[in-house]
């Protein structure tokens, strides 16, 4: 029986004050029956840690470097991350592939760094607007999941959460259908299978792309939505806490 996990990536929004008052309600009311994760900004992790203290929420970073340390200006190693209170990373958020130029075989590396240092990494995975209407979205998941498992081997997706993440849903207020998400997260798991049978069916694949308090439930109702990546929604306490009872 895989449990519900719904993941709040703040994105680089917001200041001090915020990291304080988003977090204040999920320590004091705490939300049972669901594993809340918190992704905010990089530099706010060490006060987030501190603000969530005796909680059950956990936290991680946005980003990591491929590299273990040494002379690479600005990049954050997967040990700094843990050090900050982080168990969890996300890989391969579709904005760093877009901005960032973050290729797939990147991302492995990435995946790997975190896995080699005991972070739990989010393999962010889904296809564009065009790859969507070319009816291109399996290919695009199989191109940007294989080479996990050619750099780390079948047992890849061990201790990694998956977030099929449509980049024509994330920000735009489109969201996938509970269905069009149901068939894709199916998909991922019987291609997972094919490496490694029994991780497949306990593997969390979360729905990411303006999920909203109004969507939430018909998403995470679907037998292979493990919960949700959150972006936008997580940034107000209330739609946020909604979305975490959704899951329940
Ligand atoms: C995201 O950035 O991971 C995301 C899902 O964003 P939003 O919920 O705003 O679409």
């Amino acid at each position: 029986m895989r449990k519900k996990i719904v993941a709040a990536n703040w994105k680089m929004n917001g200041r001090l004050d915020l990291v304080f008052k988003l977090l204040e309600p999920l320590v004091s009311q705490p939300i049972d029956g669901v594993e809340i994760v918190i992704f905010p900004p990089s530099t706010y992790l060490l006060p987030a840690a501190s603000a969530l203290t005796g909680s059950r929420v956990q936290l991680g970073a946005q980003n990591l470097s491929d590299q273990l340390d040494g002379a690479f200006t600005g990049e954050i190693s997967a040990e700094m991350v843990l050090d900050c209170g982080a168990s969890h990373v996300l890989v391969g958020h579709s904005e760093r592939r877009q901005w960032y130029g973050e290729t797939d075989e990147t991302v492995a590396r990435k995946f790997e760094r975190a896995v080699q240092a005991g972070l739990t990494p989010v393999l962010c995975i889904g296809e564009t607007q065009a790859q969507h209407q070319a009816g291109e979205t399996e290919r695009v998941i199989t191109r940007q999941l294989q080479p996990v498992f050619d750099l780390l081997g079948r047992t890849a997706l061990e201790h990694a959460i998956v977030a099929y993440e449509p980049v024509w849903a994330i920000g735009t207020g489109l969201t996938a259908t509970p269905e069009q998400a149901q068939s894709v997260h199916a998909f991922i798991r019987r291609f997972v299978a094919k490496h490694d049978e029994s991780r497949a069916k306990l593997l969390p694949v979360l729905y990411g792309g303006s999920v909203k308090a109004d969507n939430a439930a018909s998403l995470f109702a679907q037998p292979d939505v493990d919960g949700g990546l959150v972006g936008g929604a997580s940034l107000d306490s209330d739609g946020f806490k909604a979305i975490c009872q959704a899951a329940i």
